[in-house]
């Protein structure tokens, strides 16, 4: 019973601070995100959770806590639009996903989607949505679809089975359908089908072997890493059908499909991808670095990432990234496959697509919250501008989860999930990097306050293995 007392009092209590503060940003260079501009010298008044007053001229409230703006830029928070949590993996303990979802605040991160989804992220969803946990705003897709069993899914092997496994994640309110691999063409057809019907968005891998391009770009579904491109970019008198998208990617014979590629079909495939959905996230920084770019023992330590993860789960990557077959894979054919991956970005922005920033963590050692600057990074150097990788991860996500009239843009009226930085991004899109403070939900954290958290929840995520 006490408890329960205190757990109802302690989310009163989180709920009254957050409407009771009024925050004002005075003096700041707002980036709303509408169009490509700069509003210089403005004062934002943020008040119960919401945008409630910009202009060069507002009056501060009294009581209000007033943060100077002057030289800082003030930008939407961030969606990461693919992420999964450690503590999805049933090896370590659920107790440590409140700190997980702060590692992403502390990095600006104000909404996720998850793209694996578990009984446990619901939960998570609801408390953050009640403001009862410092956490982003969820989205959370259904348990994978598969052909075989890979943890945390729905096998799928028959049409039925497929029809099941989507009217259960509906009923159990899943945010999306999330597709992975060896689904049989099919299969697949019927969960689209049985999608539709009941109204669910379908999002997640196209593959390549099973599905294919084409069937998902027929089925309007979002895809993921521009799964079954490299495929679909075959050149007709290839002698192989496969190439290196998926789990594919982990054979080095398939490197060799790289040789037979046709960069005339990109224009072609990206125009006929927009006019199926122009929602695509490429989780380009991870499929990048991860398979694409060498990487060194040294470096991957010197990342902030590496301390949060248990000695286990350390040695496990270093070890993978020094026995991978892909290392017997010519470091100029990965950087090519790189090479084309950017230009199919580019191509799918230039015919109109909408990118998404997803970070893909936290396997490999890349840690969300940080791997999201990296994903705005890796769209700036796929020839995006900074300002359009800034939109992957504002006013993109918002369009796609249908929010845009309460979130994505700094306007009035708008959810106060917001980002105080140093510098200008529209300049030099790192300045993502360079944090002064995060407004969630209203409520302002300095990064003083949010890297104290980090340092607080470093040990005890690395440590969550030993405990359990
Ligand atoms: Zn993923």
């Amino acid at each position: 019973m006490k408890k329960i007392i205190t757990v109802i009092i302690s989310t009163l209590f989180l709920a009254a601070a957050a409407l009771a503060q009024t925050v004002a940003i005075r003096n700041v260079n707002v980036i709303p995100m509408d169009t490509e501009r700069v509003l210089a010298n403005q004062t934002v008044i943020i008040k119960d959770g919401l945008i409630a007053e910009i202009g060069p001229k507002v009056k501060i409230p009294k009581g209000a806590n007033v943060i100077d703006g002057t030289g800082k830029y003030l930008i939407p928070g961030l969606a990461d639009m693919h992420t999964h949590l450690m503590s999805d993996d049933a090896e370590f303990p659920k107790s440590i996903a409140e700190d997980e979802l702060k590692v992403m605040i502390a990095n600006g991160v104000t909404t996720i989607r998850l793209m694996i989804g578990t009984p446990d992220q619901l939960v998570l969803r609801a408390k953050s949505a009640r403001g009862e946990i410092i956490a982003p705003t969820i989205y959370a897709a259904s348990p994978h679809l598969t052909g075989r069993e890979q943890g945390n899914d729905f096998v799928v092997n028959t049409p039925e089975e497929a029809r099941d496994a989507v009217r259960k994640s509906k009923a159990a309110g899943y945010d999306y359908i999330k597709f992975t691999t060896f689904i049989k063409a099919d299969v697949y057809e019927a969960a689209v089908d049985e999608a539709a019907k009941i109204g669910i968005r379908i999002v997640g891998h196209a593959d390549s072997r099973f599905v294919g391009l084409d069937r998902a770009l027929k089925a309007r579904q979002q895809i993921e890493h521009l799964d079954g491109y490299l495929e679909a970019l075959l050149a007709d008198n290839a002698p192989m059908k496969g190439s290196v998208s998926d789990l594919y990617i982990y054979d080095p014979k398939n490197w060799e499909s790289l040789d037979y590629v046709d960069m005339s079909k990109i224009p072609l495939i990206a125009k006929r991808t927009v006019e199926s959905n122009p929602f695509v996230d490429p989780t380009q920084h991870f499929m990048k670095n991860t398979f694409g770019l060498p990487r060194t023992e040294e470096s991957v330590r010197a990342q902030p990432d590496f301390r949060f993860y248990p000695k286990k789960k350390q040695d496990f990557y270093l070890n993978y990234m020094k026995r991978t077959r892909l290392n017997q894979v010519p470091l100029e054919k990965r950087a090519k496959w790189v090479a084309i991956k950017d230009k199919l970005i580019r191509a799918i922005y230039d015919a109109g697509g909408k990118i998404l920033a997803g970070s893909d963590t936290p396997e490999f050692l890349w840690l969300y919250g940080f791997s999201m600057h990296r994903e705005l990074k890796a769209l700036n150097d796929a020839g995006l501008s900074p300002f359009a990788a800034l939109e992957a991860a504002t006013r993109n996500p918002a369009l796609f989860f249908g929010t845009i009239r309460t979130t994505g843009t700094v306007e009035k009226g708008k959810q106060a999930d917001l980002i105080l930085l140093n510098s200008n991004p529209l300049v030099d899109i790192s300045a993502t990097e360079r944090r002064a403070g995060v407004i969630l939900k209203g409520k302002y954290y300095s990064q003083t306050e949010l890297d104290r958290w980090l340092d607080e929840i470093a040990p005890r995520i690395a440590g969550s293995l030993d405990e359990k």
